[in-house]
């Protein structure tokens, strides 16, 4: 039983559930890195090597971002917002969920309308425009950073997911009132099935392919297709526990 007694929805998501918004994966045959060069524009090194070329680059981005919209299955999770307490941990850093309206969301790899000050840590909001290399607002500091984790910088947010999973208090132990709903993605960033190995709760998966990393055999409930066919059966399925 959770503190409250409310039943609790875990939404852990990556790529594949924007990618049907219109935003280029990282994976895709035409995707992002058959233009660019990860080393070039996306790691700790090339940040510390050319930190405009880095932020021209996720101002690209942040401007792509303003040419979709989310899609049914980020509505979806807003829907579910609304009938249970749900958190979602993304492996995404496009703002579509927030737009559909969800809330509690936590982004693992950063947040690309953000930028972050290198001297006194504040971040802040710049939506879908080309960052102008203006300085932190705070403290007027000119080492700035897209607020993204590159390959190679450390992710603070993992210890995040770690409690959620594995949290210092039994009674925060999810139960088997819980749900875990994985989407999107296929776990060989983030070892999601590490932490579901053990526990209680119902498993769904919704990725569009089976993948060694998240086994759709250790879920209760899977559906391989697109996150936009598959949202619509999911709700119904939590509706139904
Ligand atoms: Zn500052």
């Amino acid at each position: 039983m959770s503190l409250d007694g409310k039943r609790r929805i875990i939404i852990f998501s990556g790529a594949g559930l924007s990618a049907e918004s219109g935003l280029q994966t990282y994976r895709d045959h035409d995707g992002l890195w058959e233009k660019h060069r990860i080393e070039d524009v996306a790691t700790a090194d090339a940040f510390a090597a050319h930190p405009h070329r880095v932020h021209r680059f996720m101002s690209d981005r942040r401007q792509e971002l303003a040419r979709v919209a989310p899609n049914a299955a980020h509505h979806g999770m807003a829907t579910l917002q609304q009938l249970y307490s749900v958190v979602n941990i993304t492996q995404n850093i496009d703002d579509l969920l927030e737009r559909a309206g969800c809330t509690e969301i936590i982004h693992l790899h950063g947040f690309l309308p953000e930028i972050r000050c290198l001297a006194c840590d504040h971040v802040w909001d710049i939506g879908h425009t080309n960052y102008d290399g203006h300085p932190c607002p705070r403290c007027a500091g000119q080492r700035t950073k897209p607020n993204i984790v590159l390959f190679g910088d450390p992710a603070p947010l993992y210890q995040v997911l770690h409690h959620l999973f594995f949290p210092a208090y039994k009674e925060d132990a999810l139960t088997q009132k819980d749900i875990v709903v994985v989407i999107g993605t296929m776990g060989n960033v983030v070892p999601i099935s590490h932490y579901l190995w053990e526990q209680k709760c119902t498993k769904i998966l919704n990725n569009l392919e089976d993948s060694p990393f998240v086994p759709a055999s250790m879920f209760d409930y899977v559906f391989l297709k697109p996150a936009t066919a598959a949202i619509s059966e999911i709700i119904d399925v939590i509706s139904g526990l």
